[in-house]
């Protein structure tokens, strides 16, 4: 038996290498893992069926010596990254019949060093919430508490890891889709810096926010995963080759936008457990400053205008002629309404409406270039921040995984879950979610998560300064 639970892509490269399992081995146990816990958590929408096939094609890397330190390694995808010949949907209905012409530029660097894909994962609807509740395949749940969500849009890659279902997994990340379920379900999650990865062949939410990144069990897991994937892709013309820096140095300044923190709205749990984590650093020499970015307040405002005009730009190429399953009408324009009226969930229509309307002729001004305008005051925050300060902490998520339909009907206390992550992504910067001790609700032992967020393309110190965190084993 392997034991999956403590198991880390390093280990299981050591344990290939040597002979102790075979990627066969390692594969049949998480498909058995898979059997027995997905039925209850939803994590995969779909496995797939030549997963040994995979394994048996990878295994003779270990003997011929060219094995790289992914090849056998198993992981989960979200069902908005495409994979050549195999069925991807966004979790959406109008996708029910997709099937993906070509692999994703992530896909085919993992491909090459010879991982092994066990299947496709849930996820909110289009990658649109925070709780995968707005999945057509019904909500992914938290392997640490059934009765609660494991969070979202990236909730099927969380919980997949979370519930050893997968070493790793892929996640997209738009304003939080990575870190949040990453923090709810007690494992590591990465968004890189805007441009670092190659989205060419991820489903576009909000094409000036989204990013691919890895959740992982350790920080050095994601670290690996983040090292296969990056680099300027010629089909992503967003995508770029970090510029030269030099590496970090010496002890780590942090510092916390503690007005920010103190407004309100702040599960107990996660600020006792954030102000402890914060003494944990400050015991071993750490310096913690705290660091106004008077306009953070603003970012939720901000990105819920951004983000629904980017979607509903994307949104379009889904009429049923061009892509998805086609609901036929009477005449063309009610092809076109009964086709997204039918297929398409509430959410995903509520974004279209509202980035409609702020893209509109006499809105724009007042919505969307207002919203830019004050998208440039948050990264001058940051930028200034980051004169001071190598790190910038916040907790990932205001409060624990929350129960199965507390906040669905209400989609503004579902937006506001969002406020620490969605920073990041409006600025570009990478941040990093890392398991920072539990919050006991009702007998249950829920996970809370810390947020790192480094300068561009400085991933390198988020792993670094992700490793101490890590080490301090916090629990509250
Ligand atoms: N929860 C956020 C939203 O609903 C973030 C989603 C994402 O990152 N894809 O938009």
């Amino acid at each position: 038996m392997i034991d999956l639970s403590t198991l880390t892509i390093k280990k299981a490269h050591e344990a290939l290498k040597k002979g102790d399992f075979t990627v066969w081995d390692l594969a049949e146990s998480y498909l058995k893992n898979i059997e027995t816990k997905n039925k209850d958590i939803n994590a995969y929408l779909e496995v797939f069926a030549d997963v040994m096939e995979q394994a048996e094609a990878v295994q003779r890397r270990f003997a011929d010596g060219t094995a790289a330190l992914l090849t056998g390694i198993p992981f989960a995808i979200k069902d908005n990254i495409l994979i050549e010949g195999r069925r991807a949907g966004a979790a959406s209905k109008i996708l029910a019949d997709y099937v993906a012409s070509y692999d994703a530029t992530v896909i085919s660097k993992l491909r090459k060093e010879g991982v092994v894909f066990l299947g496709r994962v849930n996820m909110d609807e289009f990658a649109m919430g925070g709780s995968t509740e707005n999945s057509a395949y019904g909500v992914t749940k938290n392997p640490h508490d059934l009765e609660r969500v494991a969070g979202g849009s990236s909730g099927g890659s969380a919980a997949a890891v979370a519930m050893d279902g997968a070493l790793v997994s892929l996640g997209s990340d738009t304003g939080g889709s990575i870190r949040q379920p990453a923090s709810l379900c007690g494992v590591v999650g990465l968004k890189t810096t805007y441009g670092r990865v190659s989205r060419h062949g991820v489903m576009a939410m909000g094409s000036s926010l989204d990013q691919i990144g890895p959740i992982g069990k350790t920080v050095e897991d994601t670290e690996i995963v983040f090292n296969a994937i990056l680099g300027k892709d010629r089909y992503d013309s967003t995508s770029q080759d970090a510029p030269a820096f030099s590496k970090h140095s010496g002890t780590f300044k942090v510092g916390v936008p503690f007005s920010f923190m103190n407004q309100g709205g702040i599960d107990k749990s996660v600020l006792d457990n954030f102000n402890e984590t914060l003494e944990k650093l400050k015991a071993k020499g750490i310096e913690v400053i705290d660091t106004p970015m008077p306009n953070l307040e603003y970012s939720l405002s901000v990105y819920y205008v951004l983000m629904p005009a980017e979607v509903s730009s994307n949104m379009a190429r889904f009429d049923g002629v061009k892509y998805g399953s086609l609901v036929k009408a009477k005449d063309l324009l009610e092809d076109y309404t009964l086709t997204r009226g039918q297929l398409l969930g509430k959410e995903v229509r509520r974004r279209i409406i509202l980035g409609t309307y702020v893209l509109s002729a006499g809105y724009y001004d007042a919505y969307y270039h207002k919203a830019n305008q004050v998208r440039a005051l948050i990264a001058d925050d940051f930028r200034k921040a980051f004169e001071k300060v190598d790190i910038v902490l916040t907790p990932t998520s205001p409060t624990p995984a929350f129960k199965i339909g507390e906040k669905s009907a209400d989609p503004i206390s579902m937006y506001l879950a969002d406020i620490f992550t969605v920073t990041a992504n409006l600025v570009g910067v990478p941040a990093l979610s890392v398991p920072s001790g539990i919050a006991l609700k009702e007998g249950k032992k829920l996970p809370l998560g810390i947020q790192l967020t480094a300068p561009h393309f400085r991933e390198d110190m988020l792993f670094e300064f992700g490793k101490i965190v890590e080490d301090l084993k916090s629990t509250s």
